[in-house]
């Protein structure tokens, strides 16, 4: 049997059991959802944001801002999230990993469009060098 109160967080009235000071709607906060969330796309890597969001009954808003944060990565293609910046489909995170990288090296604001360059020698050296060097 619950007591009747008012949400400390929405004013509405509820019944609340075990001293509750919340109403059911603003208990689930973010870090339950986040939970709730992370775990089903634990066992179902492959899911897109609405898929997550029927098996969950967390809104899409909230799983997309999770994978904006970077906090959780959908594994399938065409996930429900896209680039901040171009708009392709991507996983986790705000962009893309070319945007990511332009953003990264400055090229937005030296560039305005796309530029097609040659990749310089220099990137196929950095790859050869991937061991690790002990002094
Ligand atoms: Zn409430
Ligand atoms: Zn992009």
């Amino acid at each position: 049997m619950g007591e009747l109160k008012n949400c400390k967080k929405c004013g509405r009235m509820f019944s609340a059991e075990n001293g509750q000071l919340f109403c059911s709607k603003c208990r689930t906060n973010d870090e339950d959802d986040f939970k709730v969330v992370r775990e089903y796309i634990y066992d179902n890597p492959n899911s897109t944001v609405h898929d997550v969001h029927e098996a969950t009954e967390v809104s899409e808003e909230k799983i997309l801002k999770f994978l904006r944060q970077g906090r959780l990565i959908l594994k399938g293609e065409g996930v429900g999230l896209e680039c901040e910046r171009c708009g392709k489909s991507i996983n986790t995170g705000r962009f893309c990993d070319k945007c990511a990288h332009e953003l990264k090296s400055g090229f937005q604001q030296a560039f305005g469009g796309e530029e097609k360059k040659e990749a310089p020698a220099s990137n196929a050296k950095k790859g050869a060098g991937m061991h690790i060097k002990k002094y």
